[in-house]
């Protein structure tokens, strides 16, 4: 009575969830970490913690309509998957890209459940998007799209009920377009949204937060074994928000970043990519929206490499930032075989679930992105907090509790996941963010 067993589990969640990869694989790996200490448990037993929590609270699923630039009427569809609000209001970003669909959706909003409750912060857990492809769209077809979507979304959010905030496709451009159309919509002026522009209640830092924040992962990782940052070569995949600022605050911390990419290809640059190359690279892809080969023409010594992943590239670190499934198991052979020793996650769920067990059984330090990836999500509550007190608080503050909220984030998993002077993040971050959420539950009784 009471115990699970994880291969009985994960056929009845792909019976339930037909058609979701993304979903299984998301809730195969979190159940292997929490199945064991489930079963040796009891308070956690014979409530149907599992069944409950893999199912979400609600999906909000609705079509957007807009006319493009040749006044043609375009369909999309839009979500919102209201995953759990067990320890506070919904809270996750929204994706514009065209692979996503209901699985992706539901992955990413399960895994924000145990982000959110690791940073120690009031979120419940949610995702949404859209189907709609951003790229090679105006300014005019951006701003109608917002629009649209915001004109389903309003209904179902509110500062203290469901707090959207950006992710791939839906940065600070689309962020502004939204919050606008949801001021107008929902005719109130709140912090429903996070990322805002900081002349309207955005937060300091917030747009660092994600790739900064990975990196004080890794360095109090690293410091665990008395070992820096300091001259080691990073490989970084992805050239949005996450990849350029954790590059820059590898630069802060004495590493050498020599790769960038995205979907077309990447740039390796043996000299390294400084502080002014990353200015460039910032102007290009934030500001001019155009592809990372284009850093090559203005420093010809780096070698962009077309139709590939960086991670053939001789490293120390690696720090998967672009997007889900980016390392499969032969990928990380690749790295490993490169002298890789560290791998820790920008991106949600960037490594298939066999190259986790790889590295896992290679000895290559590993941290999985609802812990490392936090940062983000963490300046997102304390904008809310921010907006709530109607302040804003200055960029040394906002550093410093981000750097306090990874640090206790380290110390979680260290808590969850230590055994014979090893710490195993993914155990660590699974049963740490589960305790949470899962002791929330159970005192609410059956609901
Ligand atoms: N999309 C980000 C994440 O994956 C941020 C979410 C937020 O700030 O609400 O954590």
């Amino acid at each position: 009575m009471g115990y699970y067993q994880l291969d009985r589990f994960v056929q009845e969640i792909k019976q339930k969830n037909p058609y979701e990869p993304e979903f299984y694989q998301a809730v195969s790996e979190f159940s292997a970490s929490v199945i064991p200490f489930i079963n040796a448990h009891s308070k956690y037993q014979d409530v149907s913690i599992l069944e409950r929590l893999t199912e979400p609270d609600r999906i909000i699923s609705f079509r957007v309509t807009w006319r493009d630039d040749n006044k043609v009427i375009q369909t999309n569809r839009g979500w919102r998957v209201q995953f759990s609000n067990a320890i506070g209001p919904y809270k996750g970003g929204l994706r514009f890209h065209p692979t996503v669909n209901q699985s992706v959706l539901k992955f990413l909003g399960f895994e924000q459940i145990f982000k959110n409750s690791l940073t120690g912060l009031p979120m419940g857990g949610a995702k949404g998007g859209s189907n709609f492809n951003p790229r090679g769209k105006s300014d005019d077809e951006i701003m109608a799209f917002c629009y649209y979507f915001m004109l389903e979304l309003h209904r179902h959010i509110g500062e203290d009920v469901d707090i959207p905030a950006g992710d791939i496709g839906v940065g600070s451009r689309e962020i502004d377009l939204l919050f606008g159309a949801y001021k107008k919509l929902a005719n109130k002026w709140t912090g429903t949204l996070t990322g805002k522009g900081l002349e309207f209640g955005g937060s300091l830092l917030r747009k660092e937060a994600t790739g900064y924040g990975c990196v004080y992962f890794c360095h109090n990782m690293l410091n665990v074994m008395d070992e820096s940052l300091e001259g080691k070569i990073c490989v970084v995949s992805g050239s949005g928000n996450v990849a350029i600022y954790a590059a820059e605050q590898l630069l802060v911390k004495g590493a050498k970043v020599v790769t960038m990419s995205d979907s077309s290809g990447f740039i390796y640059d043996k000299e390294g990519i400084n502080q002014e190359k990353l200015e460039y690279i910032k102007q290009l892809k934030e500001v001019d929206r155009k592809r990372i080969r284009e850093y090559c023409c203005k420093y010809d010594k780096a070698e962009y490499i077309e139709g590939a992943k960086p991670w053939s590239v001789p490293c120390d670190a690696a720090f998967p930032c672009a997007t889900q499934n980016e390392i499969d198991l032969e990928a990380a052979k690749t790295l490993a075989s490169n002298g890789v020793k560290v791998v820790c996650e920008g991106a949600n769920m960037p490594c298939s679930n066999e190259a986790i067990e790889f590295f896992k059984k290679q000895g290559i330090i590993f941290a999985p992105g609802k812990a490392s990836n936090a940062g983000g999500v963490s300046v997102s509550g304390i904008e809310q907090s921010q907006n709530a007190l109607h302040m804003s608080w200055e960029k040394n503050r906002i550093n410093q509790e981000l750097e306090r909220i990874m640090l206790s984030i380290h110390e979680k998993c260290r808590e969850y996941g230590e055994s014979n002077g090893d710490i195993d993040y993914v155990k660590g971050a699974n049963i740490a963010g589960f305790v949470r959420v899962a002791d929330t539950m159970i005192k609410y009784g059956v609901m």
